[in-house]
């Protein structure tokens, strides 16, 4: 079975210990998620690229070819950004889903337009 030390008095113990049965220190921190695991800006910013994304496709101002890619590029980062956040099981999972599909109906589009 694995071993680890005490974080706070540096005896072995093992590895799934709460607590030190040396000293009760608290071994928590040294399983603690990073910081930003906790935050949605994944998910937050999935749904903004995703929401330019389809702004762009409403507007119907004529584009040229780097547009075109400059916007296909933003439709497949809220896409990653999305699919990271479900993924890694973020909060903000309902932004998550909406810039997704949000990025997927962007992307089709995109993809159409450089057809034509
Ligand atoms: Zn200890």
């Amino acid at each position: 079975m694995a071993m680890v030390f005490c974080r706070a008095c540096a005896k072995e113990i093992h590895e799934t210990a709460p607590i030190c049965p040396q000293c009760g220190a608290s071994q928590h921190v040294a399983r603690a998620a990073p910081a930003d695991i906790d935050s949605p800006w994944l998910a937050i910013v999935s749904l903004i690229l995703g929401i330019i994304c389809i702004l762009t496709l409403i507007d119907d101002s004529p584009w040229d070819r780097s547009t075109l890619f400059g916007m296909s590029i933003f439709s497949v980062a809220s896409l990653a950004c999305g699919i990271i956040s479900i993924n890694q099981k973020r909060p903000g999972n309902n932004l998550a889903i909406a810039g997704v599909v949000l990025s997927v109906i962007a992307t089709l589009c995109f993809a159409g337009l450089s057809l034509d």
